[in-house]
C-alpha cells in the first residue's frame, strides 16, 4: 500500500510525502537512515506512513521507541488518528510501575519498585499476576480491545481492575499482536528490559523495523544505564535501612564495605580510581566472593522484603541503590572514579553496542530536530562506519522566524552576579512588555530560573508568569501548562531541557516568542573527563563539541523551537548569552534559526522596538 494511503491527515504539509517516501524505501530495504525534520513539522505522522506501509510489504512489524511518556503519547496519538481510517494493530508500553495496581496498597518508591514487582510474583503474593491464565476469554477480549481501540490508561487501569488482572501483563500480550509496537529507549536499548518486549514477547528483531525518536538522547540515555553512583551516606543510610528491618548480618556487611571503600578512595589523591585494586582489596580481605555475594544479597533483599512486610515498614531504597552498584562495580568494563563524597562507575564508551544492536533490526530510522553536523551526530552515537544515510527536511521556507542573539549576557559560572540576573531581567521584561503573545523563558537550571523569575515579576506585574519546579508530576506540569494557557500574553518560566521545553507543543495563539537564557553546559566532572579520555584515545577531533557544546546548544535550540509547530508560523526568537556569537553556533543553528539573524549587545529599549517592530511589520 501506498505511503499516501498510510498517511493519517487529508493533505501533505510541505516536506512530508517526502519524508514518509525516503522512510518507506529505507524501511523497505536494510541499513540506518538518519533523518533530520524541525519540532512542529509533523514528522511523526510522516514516518509512521512510511514505515508502517513498508512493514506490511515486507511482513515486518514497527517498533517506535521514544524517551519520555510524553512523545509515547504523542506517537498514540497519530496512530489512534491513522487507525480510524485504516485498522491495523497497534500497542504502547510504559514501564511497570504505572501499571501497577498491588501496589496501591502500600506505598512503593519507584527505585524499589522493579524489586517489590518480581518478589511478590515469585512469591506468589501478587493475585493480578495470579489470575492472568484463570481469566480467559475475558483477558483475550481485554488484549483485542488493545490492540484495536485507542484506550485511554485509566479506561486500561479501571477495565484491569474489574477483571482482577494485572494491566502490564494486558499490555505485554497486546505488544505480541501489534504491528506498530510503541515503547520507552528502556525496552529497545536497556538489555535487561529489552528481554520483555523481544525475548518473552517473541518479537523477532530481524523482522522489526526500529524508529527512534529524539534520537539524539541516545547517547545521554545510553550513558545513564551503564553508570551508577554512589555516596557514603547512602551507603550509610543503608546500614540503617537493614538495622530497621533486622538484617543484622547485612547491616554488618555494610559496615564492612562502608569501612574498606572509605580507606580505598578517601585518601586516594586522583579523581581516577584504580577499580581492579579495589576489587583485589576486597578479595584480600574478605575473601574471593565476598563483594558478588554482597551485591547479590542486596539486590534480591528477600529478608528486607519479608522484614518489611512484617514489620509495616518501608520497603528499603538505599540497600537497593548500594546492590545496584556493587553489582556494576564487580561487573567487566566500567571506570571508576570520585569526587566529595561520592563514588562513579562510567562506561567510557556509552555507544560502543549500538550499531550492532541497530543492525539486529531489519532497519533502522533514528530522528532528530537537531542532527547537524550529521558527521559529529554520527561519530556521536558510534555509527561512523555503520553506512548509514541521512535525509533533511528542508523547512525554512514555511516559517518566518527573526532571531537575536543578545550577547551583552551571559549565565557563565563565573559571571552569575546579582548584577548579571538584573541585567538579563530587565532585557527579559522589555521583550515582554514589547509583544501581546505569551512568552516562554527557557534558562539553563532552576537556580538561574528562580534568581530571574523573582526579578522579572517584579519588572512585568501586569503580565501573568508561571514557573516549571524541579520534579512536577504529571498533573502538577499539566496545572501550569493551562494556567499559561488560560490568559493570553502569559509568560512561562522553564528550563532547557525540561518538561516545557521538549515535552509540549505551544501553538502561535498561545506563544509567540522564546527567550533561551544561557547555554546549560554540563558542569565539568571526573564523570565527564572519564569520557573525554576515551574519545581522545580513539582519536575524537571534536570531543568538546560532542560531549558539550552540541549537547547543551541542542537544548537551546529545541527549546528556541517550541512555538514554531505549524507552517506559515511567525515568531521571534531570543538568545541571551554571549556564547550564542560565534560562526561555529550560527553553523550549528537549524536553518530556520539562523535565516533572519540579529547580533548586538541590545540595550533593553532596543529590544522592546525590535519585539515591537517585529509583531506591527506581520500585523
Ligand atoms: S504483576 Fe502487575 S500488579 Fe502484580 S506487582 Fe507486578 S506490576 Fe504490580
Amino acid at each position: 500500500m501506498a505511503v499516501e494511503e498510510r498517511f493519517a491527515y487529508q493533505t501533505f504539509r510541505p516536506g512530508q510525502r517526502e519524508l514518509a517516501q525516503r522512510v518507506y524505501e529505507a524501511c523497505a530495504g536494510s541499513g540506518i537512515l538518519l533523518a533530520e525534520a524541525m519540532s512542529g513539522f509533523g514528522k511523526t505522522a510522516a514516518v509512521l506512513s512510511g514505515a508502517l506501509a513498508a512493514a506490511e510489504e515486507t511482513g515486518c512489524r514497527v517498533v517506535y521507541t521514544c524517551r519520555t511518556k510524553r512523545q509515547i503519547h504523542r506517537v498514540v496519538e497519530e496512530i489512534s488518528r491513522l487507525q480510524k481510517k485504516h485498522p491495523f494493530k497497534a500497542a504502547s508500553m510504559l514501564s511497570k510501575f504505572d501499571y501497577c495496581l498491588l501496589r496501591r496498597q502500600r506505598p512503593v518508591p519507584q527505585e524499589s519498585f522493579g524489586w517489590y514487582c518480581s518478589f511478590n510474583v515469585s512469591n506468589n503474593l501478587c493475585s493480578y499476576f495470579l489470575n492472568v491464565p484463570l481469566v480467559g476469554a475475558g483477558m483475550e477480549e481485554m488484549v483485542n480491545g488493545a490492540v484495536t481501540a485507542s484506550q485511554t490508561h485509566s479506561e486500561l487501569l479501571r477495565a484491569s481492575e474489574s477483571l482482577h488482572v494485572c494491566p502490564y501483563e494486558v499490555t505485554r500480550l497486546a505488544m505480541v499482536q501489534a504491528t506498530v509496537a510503541v515503547a520507552p529507549y528502556h525496552y529497545v536499548f536497556d538489555p535487561r528490559a529489552a528481554a520483555v518486549l523481544f525475548d518473552r514477547n517473541s518479537l523477532d528483531r530481524r523482522k522489526a523495523i526500529l524508529v527512534v525518536d529524539e534520537a539524539h538522547n541516545l547517547r545521554d540515555f545510553l550513558r545513564g544505564i551503564h553508570s551508577s553512583t554512589l555516596t557514603f551516606d547512602e551507603v550509610d543510610g543503608a546500614v540503617r535501612e537493614a538495622e530497621a528491618l533486622l538484617m543484622d548480618e547485612a547491616a554488618a556487611s555494610l559496615r564492612t564495605l562502608r569501612e574498606v571503600l572509605g580507606r580505598a578512595v578517601v585518601g586516594h589523591a586522583s579523581w581516577l580510581l584504580d577499580r581492579q585494586s579495589i576489587l583485589e582489596r576486597f578479595r584480600d580481605e574478605k575473601g574471593t566472593a565476598w563483594l558478588q555475594n554482597l551485591a547479590f544479597e542486596l539486590s534480591a533483599c528477600s529478608a528486607a522484603a519479608w522484614g518489611s512486610i512484617a514489620y509495616e515498614r518501608r520497603l528499603p531504597s538505599l540497600v537497593l541503590r548500594v546492590g545496584d552498584f556493587l553489582a556494576k562495580l564487580s561487573a567487566e568494563g566500567p571506570v571508576m572514579v570520585k569526587w566529595d563524597r561520592t563514588m562513579g562507575l562510567i562506561d567510557p564508551d556509552p555507544v560502543s553496542g549500538l550499531e550492532a544492536c541497530l543492525k539486529e533490526f531489519k532497519s533502522s530510522v533514528l530522528l532528530s530536530a537537531t542532527i547537524n553536523p550529521s558527521s559529529v551526530f554520527s561519530r556521536s552515537l558510534g555509527l561512523a562506519h555503520a553506512g548509514t544515510s541521512t535525509y533533511e527536511v528542508k523547512t525554512e521556507s514555511a516559517v518566518t522566524v527573526r532571531t537575536i542573539v543578545d550577547k551583552g549576557v551571559s549565565t557563565r559560572y563565573k559571571l552569575r552576579t546579582p548584577e548579571m540576573f538584573a541585567k538579563i531581567s530587565d532585557k527579559i521584561a522589555a521583550v515582554v512588555r514589547g509583544t501581546d503573545a505569551g512568552v516562554g523563558v527557557f534558562a539553563p537550571s532552576y537556580s538561574v530560573l528562580g534568581a530571574v523569575f523573582d526579578m522579572v515579576t517584579k519588572r512585568v506585574g501586569d503580565r501573568h508568569l508561571v514557573r516549571e519546579v524541579q520534579g512536577l508530576s504529571s498533573q502538577e506540569a499539566a496545572d501550569v501548562f493551562d494556567s499559561f494557557r488560560s490568559s493570553e500574553g502569559s509568560v512561562l518560566f522553564g528550563v532547557q531541557a525540561g518538561r516545557f521545553s521538549e515535552g509540549e507543543d505551544f501553538n502561535e495563539e498561545i506563544m509567540g516568542a522564546v527567550i533561551v537564557v544561557g547555554l546549560s553546559l554540563p558542569p565539568p566532572s571526573p564523570l565527564l573527563y572519564a569520557e573525554y579520555a576515551c574519545l581522545k584515545r580513539a582519536g575524537e577531533p571534536d570531543s568538546f563539541l560532542m560531549l558539550s557544546r552540541l549537547p547543551a546548544l541542542r537544548k537551546a535550540f529545541q527549546a528556541a523551537g517550541r512555538h514554531v509547530r505549524s507552517p506559515g508560523k511567525r515568531g521571534m526568537v531570543f538568545l541571551f548569552d554571549e556564547r550564542f556569537d560565534s560562526q561555529v553556533v550560527v553553523d550549528l543553528m537549524p536553518s530556520w534559526l539562523r535565516s533572519d539573524l540579529l547580533v548586538g549587545d541590545f540595550t533593553p529599549q532596543s529590544l522592546e522596538g525590535l519585539a515591537r517592530e517585529f509583531w506591527a511589520y506581520q500585523r
